[in-house]
């Protein structure tokens, strides 16, 4: 495995490099909020003290908007044409909690039997540079270490960054998607023995503040029993529908399908859409199976540490606490998460919905 030495002008030459050939999403400040976004100027890259941006990658992967295809209208419907290819791009500084919201998204788009391709493509031409940070605390609604996410962990990364005290970053190659990248950069130094005693150090380190108090399995075990408990009422009566937390919740992935008609041509488009609406669930019947918050609520916590977490032996959550930061009622699914741990055991009676009317 290869390790590059970078300092601050080789690390920005390295960016523009990338970018002559690429598109590349960093973390910037947009109208003063860390997003991540594309880097239009290499100035514009702001690493966030946590690596933690306020909204996440996931819009590079899973676009807010998309077209599926265009269409002309006829005497027969005829499908005009798909969207473009999906262009080469690169995912620089991600944190690897949202890295891990990445393996999130690929487990659900890529489920048998309906892979979604469009997503499928756009990941493949998807290179990922993970960000390590040394931070040695995280601020106090960040909780992806007690999930078991070190935020050192290089796993599932192309090439991974770890910045070292003096502006100098060493750069691991972990993939041959990683390893091509870099030869667009052409040639780089080799790490020294020091800093590699360093990016050493800081992993040890970051690992060791790893505590994996959340058990997930426990979480799942406990909600099977819940669909009827008080607990949803509490947190739906505080709650008012807003979706900040879904939004920029790196994990979740709900979409809304519409046409856009102009005359005889549109398209359809997929655009986020979120399970805190209650439009989310109406049917063309005008029926809706889910009118109350209250089962709103119930089904955001389900599906990330549930339903999810049952089907695809992957919580839906990655600890970013991005959802706690935002929310202005000051929802916090880490009281909510302890609530679920110290509930009752499931009792037979108090399992899954019965009818789609529960949902
Ligand atoms: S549910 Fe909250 S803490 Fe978990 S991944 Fe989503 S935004 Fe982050
Ligand atoms: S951010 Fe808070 S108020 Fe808004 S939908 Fe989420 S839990 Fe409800």
């Amino acid at each position: 495995m290869e390790h590059k030495q970078l300092d601050k002008a080789s690390l920005a030459a390295l960016l523009t490099s990338l970018m002559a050939e690429q598109t590349v999403f960093a973390p910037v400040l947009r109208d003063g909020v860390s997003t991540f976004d594309v880097l239009a100027d290499i100035g514009d890259l702001a690493f966030p003290a946590d690596g933690i941006p306020r909204v996440a990658p996931k819009q590079a992967v899973m676009p807010r908007t998309e077209v599926l295809f265009y269409y002309r209208l006829g005497k027969n419907t005829e499908k005009m044409a798909p969207p473009p290819p999906a262009e080469p791009q690169v995912l620089f500084g991600v944190h690897p909690c949202d890295v891990q919201a990445i393996k999130v998204l690929d487990a659900v788009f890529g489920a048998e039997p309906h892979p979604d391709e469009l997503y499928l493509a756009r990941r493949r031409v998807t290179t990922v540079v993970g960000l390590g940070v040394s931070q040695e605390s995280v601020p106090q609604h960040r909780f992806f270490e007690k999930m078991g996410i070190s935020s050192m962990d290089a796993r599932d990364c192309d090439l991974f960054l770890t910045p070292l005290a003096d502006e100098t970053y060493v750069l691991e190659v972990l993939t041959e998607q990683g390893q091509q990248l870099l030869e667009l950069a052409g040639e780089l130094p080799c790490a020294d023995a020091v800093a590699l005693a360093n990016v050493g150090k800081l992993r040890k380190a970051a690992e060791e503040r790893v505590t994996r108090e959340i058990d997930v399995d426990v979480l799942q075990e406990k909600l099977s029993g819940m669909f009827e408990s008080e607990m949803w009422a509490g947190i739906a009566d505080k709650c008012v529908g807003c979706g900040a937390c879904a939004y920029l919740c790196p994990t979740c992935h709900c979409f809304d399908i519409q046409d856009e008609r102009r005359g005889d041509t549109g398209s359809r488009v997929r655009n986020w859409d979120t399970c805190q609406f209650e439009e989310f669930t109406k049917h063309a019947s005008g029926h809706n199976p889910r009118t109350s918050q209250h089962g709103r609520a119930r089904q955001r916590i389900m599906h990330k540490f549930e339903y999810g977490y049952r089907n695809f032996g992957i919580p839906f959550c990655t600890g970013c606490g991005r959802c706690i930061g935002v929310c202005p009622v000051n929802n916090n699914l880490l009281t909510m998460l302890d609530g679920i741990r110290k509930s009752d055991p499931p009792s037979e009676s108090d399992g899954s919905p019965t009818s789609p009317d529960e949902l």
